[in-house]
């Protein structure tokens, strides 16, 4: 851990069960972002929950747990949020099932309003071939940014090297759609650097990597991909849509 982020951590360590204003929570990202652009992904993770205690909460797909693994080592008992849209892998559920049973984090999986079939019945079978963007935004979207009201801030573990669209994605940025701030931890890492650090920690990983899912989203929307592909061209395959909301 460097001074400077030490000390940032200390500044804010005390309790803050109550929600800050949104011009509060962007002072914040505006002062410490800069700063903590370059800090090791464990110290990111201290100074927010520092900053926000109970209202800073990890997220995960649970296509690896390597986010929850460097979480509950320096904030144990953390949230981890999961959104359980209907139409996971039962590989997924698998991996958030063994991540519940085995680490030290609170696992909260979020639920649509409606059930897959409820939704069928209101707005007709295979919502997602036919209007994947309305899919997503009541079995995703929706669900997390309600979700997320008890919270001011987010872990997310969202990389660059993921894709083009995430090449701008800051370590600690302001979510103006969800007036929340959003912190992505291991946004510098490489596939390389993730890698090494489940070898290293015997991290969980849900087994679909291994079997040609690189990217692991919905099961109706989520193909193989052949290697060398780009790893997220298995997620909608053959359309244009290359994120489900939560990050846009
Ligand atoms: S990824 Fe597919 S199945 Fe999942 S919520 Fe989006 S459109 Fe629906």
């Amino acid at each position: 851990m460097t001074t400077a982020t030490t000390r940032a951590a200390r500044e804010f360590r005390g309790s803050h069960t109550d929600g800050r204003s949104p011009e509060e929570l962007r002072e914040i990202v505006s002062h410490w972002g800069a700063e903590l652009e370059l800090a090791p992904a464990e110290v990111i993770i201290e100074w927010a929950a520092a900053t926000f205690g109970e209202r800073f909460c990890i997220t995960s797909s649970m296509g690896d747990a390597v986010l929850a693994h460097l979480a509950e080592k320096v904030v144990p008992g953390v949230d981890v949020v999961f959104l359980d849209t209907g139409y996971h892998f039962v590989e997924t559920i698998g991996t958030r099932d063994a991540v519940q049973a085995t680490m030290n984090v609170n696992l909260i999986s979020i639920t649509p309003v409606q059930t897959v079939a409820e939704q069928d019945a209101e707005h007709g079978p295979e919502l997602y071939k036919r209007d994947p963007d309305l899919c997503c935004a009541l079995r995703k979207v929706k669900p997390l940014a309600d979700s997320l009201a008890r919270y001011d801030a987010w872990a997310t573990g969202l990389r660059r090297a993921e894709t083009h669209n995430r090449v701008i994605a800051p370590v600690i940025g302001w979510d103006a759609k969800k007036q929340k701030v959003k912190v992505s931890p291991i946004a510098r890492w490489s596939d390389e650097q993730v890698e090494r650090y489940i070898a290293e920690n015997g991290v969980l990983v849900n087994p679909l990597v291994y079997d040609g899912y690189p990217s692991i989203g919905c099961a109706p929307c989520t193909r193989r991909v052949a290697p060398g592909e780009d790893p997220r061209s298995g997620r909608w395959a053959g359309t244009n849509k290359t994120e489900c909301g939560i990050h846009s």
